[in-house]
């Protein structure tokens, strides 16, 4: 090993969890990561973990790739203005979140609608956030809203500052799905992914978008298809999903009905693959510290889905969408993880068994970029067991 190499080893590990769906619980004990990035998994026995720079007994408990949070609204830090609350962002990394992904800073105050105004926010928030983790979570920020009077130079300049991402489509003026198809058109073209607010107003000010007005944009996440609040009629969410390839984004912060709806309708397309999750908080609702882990538990009990397979929709089914080096167990990956327990007194005979009958795990502890962030979480319920640091250096 070269010097100053950052070796971590979790051994113990009782079970692992790939965000695969195509496999989602892989064959191992121990995982190892270089410099923040997996490189090996199996037996221990079988593995190298001499010089361990950290070394973790997870204690039999299960190891997963960190939560996804596909949609999120942050301004600054970590503080929202939304609920005047602060540390929310940490709040969610304790319930196992290691990755958020913004769908637009729209709760800046004074947040600008000009051409230059709008550019300039995203860079920023795109920057404030590169350069800042609050408790070292990931929030891939700097997602503008689309208004009129945009032209393909905007895009290109976005695009070459840094910004990956557009925000919802139809928070600006743009509200025609011709004009919003070829701002994301252009944006495509410049490498920057796209979602689009699905259903009715949200708060007052924002409007309804409808599947024709998805269909036409033709973004790459058909954001909160499950409306965020206020779902689409049942038809045009069954048109949604089979009208296109887009991700299906599911919400907290929406129809819990439109969602086990959008479920059932990917599962007979056997198209759960383009299932994401999301909070879409804060927001009126507030912030849900255990807002994804409440939808893997609510999705994969309401909708008779193995809690191995629910649990990809909140890791591995984001990563694949949107190109990210989280949310998996593949060598090169970035080494976050959620390590979690079955909760106090929950019925079920095992931590899989317990999400599916609709309970919450206990988180004991994440990990990003193989640093451990937080411990026995102060949110979820308590662990039956708790994985311990045994060495770090
Ligand atoms: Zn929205």
């Amino acid at each position: 090993m070269e010097p100053n190499t950052k070796k971590l080893v979790i051994r113990n590990i009782g079970l692992l969890l790939s965000g695969k769906m195509e496999q989602p619980i892989l064959d191992a004990d121990c995982l190892i990561a270089i410099d923040g990035k997996i490189t090996e998994w199996g037996y221990e026995k079988d593995l190298d973990i001499e010089g361990a720079t950290t070394l973790i007994d997870a204690n039999s408990v299960t190891l997963a790739p960190g939560l996804i949070d596909s949609h999120i609204h942050p301004v600054i830090g970590d503080y929202t203005p939304r609920q005047q609350q602060l540390h929310w962002i940490d709040s969610t990394l304790h319930g196992g979140v290691t990755t958020l992904i913004s769908a637009g800073e729209v709760h800046m105050p004074g947040r600008p609608k000009d051409v230059v105004g709008l550019k300039a926010m995203a860079i920023a928030a795109q920057r404030w956030y590169e350069n800042f983790r609050p408790s070292g979570v990931k929030v891939l920020a700097g997602a503008p809203i689309i208004e009129e009077g945009m032209v393909e130079q905007d895009f290109k300049d976005l695009a070459d500052a840094g910004v990956k991402l557009l925000g919802e489509v139809g928070l600006g003026t743009v509200k025609d799905g011709k004009t919003a198809k070829q701002m994301v058109t252009w944006a495509r073209k410049y490498g920057i992914q796209s979602t689009i607010h699905t259903g009715g107003p949200s708060i007052p000010g924002s409007g309804l978008i409808d599947a024709d007005m998805v269909l036409e944009t033709g973004t790459d996440v058909i954001g909160h298809i499950n409306g965020g609040h206020t779902a689409l009629p049942d038809d045009q969410i069954i048109c949604l999903c089979e009208s296109c390839k887009m991700g299906l984004e599911i919400v907290h912060n929406g129809n819990e009905r439109a969602a086990l709806l959008t479920l059932n309708t990917a599962r007979e397309l056997k198209q759960l693959d383009r299932v994401i999750l999301g909070t879409d908080g804060p927001a009126g609702s507030g912030v849900q510290p255990l807002g994804i882990m409440r939808m893997v538990s609510m999705l994969s009990a309401l909708g008779d889905v193995p809690a191995e397979i629910a649990f990809c929709f909140a890791n591995g089914n984001t990563a694949r969408q949107r190109g990210l080096d989280v949310g998996l167990i593949e060598k090169g990956m970035a080494a976050d993880f959620v390590l979690m327990d079955k909760a106090q007194n929950s019925p079920g005979a095992t931590i899989l068994e317990s999400v599916q009958l609709g309970n919450l795990p206990g988180v004991g502890m994440t990990i990003i970029d193989g640093i451990v962030t937080s411990q026995r979480s102060r949110n979820t319920p308590p662990a039956e067991k708790l994985p311990q640091i045994e060495t770090t250096t």
